[in-house]
């Protein structure tokens, strides 16, 4: 087989938990599926979460063994490090050119063994960590990565040679070169995702200049067992924090920002971390800024009310304005609506919950249509909202809307079935 040339029945763009979950949804039905995903490992933000509200499940233990079931699928091909650089109609099928960018480690050979990161004397910073910590050039992506191959930032390599001369299998290859994939298949998934809205957007709030004031995301990975600190501590001057708050509402809702829809998981994840924090520091007070709390899912209400129970404290009040002391405290600004006057109070550390914007770029390749704020559109939301406006390309996850990830999950097979029935009629059958 020309490795260069693939054909298949569909193609899944994006290896989150909704690309993952349509991927097997049309494996499991006998279709050919290739996953393409940008990143050198599958599992999109929900690998980089600690827990999952509102059953407060390790993330981890719930994406790993999806990432696993997809790269073991025996109908499922998962192109890492790749991204699709145009798809066009030809024969009455897609045509999709796919860039496979050099790792500088052979895929085969890799047994993902660490001995080069172990040498590596380069540090850099993590960006699966948020920049709270740092890794080698050369590493496994991160401990649970699928698949288990080590990448090189060729950047910030010194060409030492250090890492080829320990790799047991000799797959370091420094000569490596992208090089393109033609895919042919008759059916799309698009499964993009969201990113969080970024953290120095806003100028009220320290445009990302102050110490300890963090993003939803960052405290994430401070909760998460697989973190960069194994506990909470504020990355200014790595103190442990005795007051916490979370500003809600931090970048959606937001005309300012561009971002005026609310992205729906940033009251209940927030709630989950604030929970999550009284286990973990059970001295610390802990205290949410808020303009309503929207707990709209099956038992998102009772996990509210678990967590007020629980001691947590919730403010109704907008948060104007942040800045910090000269210990590095941040200092919020906030009216306190049930009292009708405005305060200022010192906290510890700041978690800004941050919201979703799209991932996805329509300009540039898949030529989909697009809703106002850019999550790609369905012509027919109310009775397909999977579907885009080119016929046998779906869409899914927080690609099409801010959602959690059962709404995520219930998207990605909605998007599979759409697929599998444009399937049926182009193919007749499989
Ligand atoms: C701080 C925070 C905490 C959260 N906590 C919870 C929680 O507790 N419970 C809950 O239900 N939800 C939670 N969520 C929401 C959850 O993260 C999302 O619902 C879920 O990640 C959406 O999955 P997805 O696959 O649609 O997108 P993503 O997770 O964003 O995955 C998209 C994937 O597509 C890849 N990709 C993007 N563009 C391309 C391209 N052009 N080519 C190839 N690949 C591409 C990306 O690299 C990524 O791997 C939280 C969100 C945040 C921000």
């Amino acid at each position: 087989m020309d490795i260069n040339k693939i054909k298949a029945d569909a193609l899944v763009v994006g290896g989150g938990i909704a690309g993952m979950q349509s991927a097997l949804d049309l494996a499991d039905q006998g279709y050919q599926v290739v996953l393409v995903e940008k990143d050198p490992s599958i599992g999109g933000k929900m690998i980089q979460l600690s827990k999952v509200f509102p059953t407060l499940d390790c993330c981890s233990c719930i994406t790993t063994p999806k990432m696993s079931a997809v790269a073991n699928h025996a109908n499922i091909q998962t192109l890492t490090y790749c991204e699709v650089q145009s798809i066009d109609n030809a024969d009455g099928h897609f045509v999709a050119q796919i860039l496979k960018k050099p790792r500088y480690v052979d895929e085969d050979d890799c047994t993902g063994c660490r001995q080069c990161e172990y040498v590596c004397p380069i540090d850099v910073p993590s960006v699966f960590d948020l920049n709270m910590t740092a890794r080698r050039a050369i590493r496994v992506p991160f401990s649970t990565a699928v698949p288990q191959l080590a990448v090189l930032d060729i950047e910030n390599c010194i060409l030492c040679g250090k890492c080829a001369r320990a790799c047991p299998a000799d797959a370091v290859d420094f000569t490596q070169t992208a090089y393109e994939i033609e895919l042919e298949v008759d059916a799309i998934v698009l499964a993009t995702g969201f990113e969080t809205t970024p953290i120095d957007a806003k100028k009220e709030y320290g445009a990302g200049n102050l110490h300890n004031v963090i993003d939803g995301l960052m405290m994430e990975r401070l909760l998460a067992p697989t973190g960069p600190y194994a506990r909470v501590l504020r990355p200014g001057d790595g103190k442990e924090p005795e007051s916490i708050a979370y500003v809600q509402c931090a970048g959606s809702r937001d005309e300012t920002l561009g971002v005026e829809y609310c992205s729906r998981v940033c009251c209940m994840y927030a709630i989950k971390q604030a929970m999550l924090i009284a286990g973990a520091l059970p001295m610390a007070d802990i205290t949410l800024y808020y303009m309503d709390i929207r707990a709209f899912g099956k038992g998102y209400d009772q996990f509210y009310q678990n967590a007020q129970a629980m001691g947590i404290e919730f403010v109704k009040g907008k948060v104007a304005k942040i800045t910090e002391d000269e210990n590095q405290n941040p200092v919020v600004r906030v009216e306190l609506i049930d009292e009708g006057q405005v305060v200022e109070r010192t906290h510890d550390m700041i978690v800004l919950s941050v919201g979703m914007v799209p991932q996805y770029n329509p300009g540039s390749v898949y030529s989909v249509g697009v809703g106002e704020y850019g999550f790609i559109k369905s012509p027919a939301p109310n009775i397909s909202s999977t579907e885009t406006n080119r016929s046998g390309i779906f869409a899914t996850g927080a690609a099409t809307a801010p959602m959690d990830i059962v709404d995520s999950i219930a998207s990605a097979s909605a998007a599979a079935s759409g697929a599998a029935a444009h399937l049926e009629a182009v193919q007749g059958g499989n």
